[in-house]
């Protein structure tokens, strides 16, 4: 089990100013900043970070929403990095996210749903490795 993961503070989280309160929780949760930067995706560099989703029917509007503003993309490390984050930022609809949960606390609506979190070790390198280079990541 690799011990890194990857989140992005999502355009309307971002835009509202939330970035600072989100990466305070994340750091109280235990988890150390590997890399981290301030990013505009473009419509088609969203639509790539999301292709498994492509069929899907939100596909278009996620790509949209995600190219309106800045994003901030960063590598985090911590023992059991993808479980124990993806439990910090609760369920994608925040409606059946858990109290202080960080969709909870920040997200609108199941897009905007303020962060991203890789689902698997997996994913978790190939998406960290689609914004930073090896030489990026302390
Ligand atoms: N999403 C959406 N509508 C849905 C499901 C997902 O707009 O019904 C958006 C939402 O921003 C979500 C992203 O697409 O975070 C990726 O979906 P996924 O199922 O991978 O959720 P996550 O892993 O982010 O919890
Ligand atoms: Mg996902």
């Amino acid at each position: 089990m690799s011990n890194k993961t990857f989140t992005m503070i999502k355009p309307e989280a971002v835009a509202e100013g939330n970035s600072g309160a989100i990466i305070k929780l994340i750091e109280e949760a235990g988890f150390r900043i590997v890399a981290m930067k301030k990013t505009l995706l473009s419509a088609a560099r969203a639509g790539q970070f999301y292709a498994v989703h492509k069929e899907r029917p939100f596909y278009e509007s996620l790509c949209k929403y995600m190219s309106s503003g800045p994003i901030i993309a960063i590598i985090l490390e911590k023992g059991n990095a993808v479980a124990d984050f993806r439990k910090l930022i609760g369920a994608t609809d925040p409606s059946k996210a858990e109290d202080g949960t960080i969709r909870k606390l920040f997200a609108k609506s199941i897009e905007q749903n303020a962060v991203h979190g890789s689902d698997s070790d997996d994913n978790a390198a190939l998406e960290g490795s689609f914004f930073f280079s090896q030489t990026e990541m302390y």
